[in-house]
């Protein structure tokens, strides 16, 4: 049991250090779900023939936009420790030996070719490729590039634009390693070959003046994929946007499909993915890839085989779970929540609905299509959008001032309907008598089997000042306390 705590609550290492020194036991009630770290992307696993860590080389600059991100500029080197959704956890070999993701296509191994890293050295592409760049912008007259040659394997060809055509030379490759263009004029790396016919560009009738630039790629190239790849089996729901069906990716992996029902829906969905791109957590949904050229548009994610847990509770399944269970499913939601106010990202639509189940009760917050990134503590909205009254805090109710002190609101709702196997909250008033009632202090009342501290920490998350109700780091810490000793020992 201790083994198991301190593996799914690591947030709360000081704590079992003091209150668990280093006891195991074999019991455990509850088994919560092992995430599965396996991903649909091309692997970057190391091989076995060579060291654990893997060497690469950054090929475009990357600015890190969260805290578990590392900044990284072209050129650098970074060991990386392992693949996950189209990034890489990488440390910096340089520098600061700093960690953090990266997306997989802004680095490549480093090859044991001296030039692989230079920005004139571009591999693996064809000569009508190599046209194609040239004499694309932002490239331009002068602009030149190494690629490997296609009829000659370990040789090299230079492609030079000369205004408005691309001349290719090829380089030759002495058995001794030098290379030449012309017999006669030999040079020991590719780099004094490139500085000889920069300054004697004459000799080749076409002037070597910027190296080419490849076009960095777009966010969306790494999660892209074509529909083909997807089959869709058996359609498992239906939000505003468009169905979620259960499917598999190319016939093995299985995935859940979100297809988006009008075009003109595009920037809702945009902003669906963005989220899911940029946010990563064990307790948060996560995007596998997008279908997003043509039409319909899919968003591909894991598949939770249970479904929301709002129905899961309403179910025979859900009917069986207990007090232990409902504050096993309390700590988790709390902890992907944590995640959230640490992104200064408030969800604004948290209830059961919008939380997915999983084998052995893993749960995973989801929907992020109200999300949104916080720039200053609060956010404030003035249109009319559609809003879960019953599950939104007064204050951004009525005037649409969101933070995550809303969302600490809705939690305390959340935790309301799972203590009662998913009852509707306010049951028998409209949304507007909802409002009225609140803001004349009236709270929900504490549900038949929940016990008194959980019904103290929703009391807590119902504060009408929002600066009064906790963080959800003490939240979690408060459940867990709950979960693990049957009280909390903070009041
Ligand atoms: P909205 O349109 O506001 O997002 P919603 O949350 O009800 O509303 P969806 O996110 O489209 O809509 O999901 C609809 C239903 O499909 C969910 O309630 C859930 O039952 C099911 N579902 C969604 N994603 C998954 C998934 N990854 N695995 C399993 N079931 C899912």
């Amino acid at each position: 049991m201790d083994q198991f705590l301190r593996k799914h609550f690591a947030f709360l290492t000081t704590f079992w250090n003091k209150f668990l020194p280093h006891r195991v036991s074999n019991s455990c009630p509850l088994e919560f779900w092992e995430p599965v770290d396996g991903s649909l992307h091309p692997t970057l696993d190391p091989d076995p023939e060579e060291p654990a860590f893997s060497l690469f080389g950054v090929l475009y600059d990357f600015t890190a936009r969260s805290a578990d991100e590392l900044s990284v500029n072209r050129g650098e080197k970074l060991c990386v420790l392992k693949e996950e959704g189209g990034y890489v956890l990488a440390r910096r070999l340089s520098g600061d030996p700093v960690m953090g993701y990266v997306p997989a296509n802004y680095i490549s191994k480093l090859s044991q070719e001296p030039s692989a890293q230079q920005p004139w050295y571009i591999s693996g592409i064809s000569r009508t490729t190599a046209n194609h760049l040239l004499l694309s912008p932002p490239n331009r007259h002068g602009s030149f590039l190494i690629r490997d040659s296609e009829s000659n394997r370990g040789e090299y060809s230079l492609s030079v634009r000369n205004h408005t055509k691309v001349r290719h030379f090829r380089i030759y490759k002495e058995p001794g390693g030098s290379f030449y263009l012309e017999k006669g004029h030999m040079f020991p790396n590719l780099e004094q070959l490139l500085a000889y016919y920069t300054a004697n560009w004459n000799v080749i009738h076409s002037p070597l003046l910027h190296p080419c630039i490849q076009k960095r790629p777009t966010e969306t190239d790494q999660w892209e994929r074509p529909r083909s790849e997807f089959q869709l089996w058996r359609k498992m729901g239906e939000g505003c946007f468009g169905e979620v069906w259960e499917g598999t990716w190319k016939n093995t992996v299985p995935v859940a499909i979100k297809i988006m029902k009008q075009a003109d829906m595009r920037d809702d969905f945009a902003k669906e993915i963005q989220n899911l791109k940029c946010l990563k957590h064990t307790r948060l949904i996560k995007l596998l890839a997008i279908c997003s050229v043509g039409e319909p548009v899919y968003i591909v994610t894991e598949l939770m085989r249970k479904g929301n847990l709002h129905s899961y509770l309403n179910s025979a399944a859900g009917k069986e779970l207990t007090t232990h269970h409902f504050l096993s499913i309390s700590c988790q939601v709390a902890d992907g929540m944590t995640y959230l106010e640490e992104q200064h990202v408030v969800h604004r639509d948290l209830a059961a609905r919008n939380i997915l189940v999983g084998e052995d009760l893993a749960c995973k917050i989801a929907d992020f299509g109200l999300a949104r990134l916080l720039k200053d503590d609060v956010y404030s909205t003035t249109g009319n959008a559609m809003i879960p009254v019953k599950w939104t805090a007064p204050e951004a109710a009525i005037y649409q001032t969101y933070s995550p002190k809303s969302d600490v609101w809705s939690y305390g709702i959340f935790l309301y309907e799972v203590f009662t196997y998913g009852q509707c909250p306010y049951e028998g008033l409209t949304n507007q008598e909802t409002i009225q009632q609140i803001t004349r202090g009236y709270r929900l009342p504490r549900p038949n089997s929940c016990p008194a501290e959980v019904y103290g920490v929703m009391l807590e998350c119902w504060k009408s000042h929002p600066e009064d109700r906790p963080p959800f780091h003490s939240l979690r810490e408060m459940l867990f306390c709950i979960y693990k000793w049957g009280h909390y020992p903070f009041s």
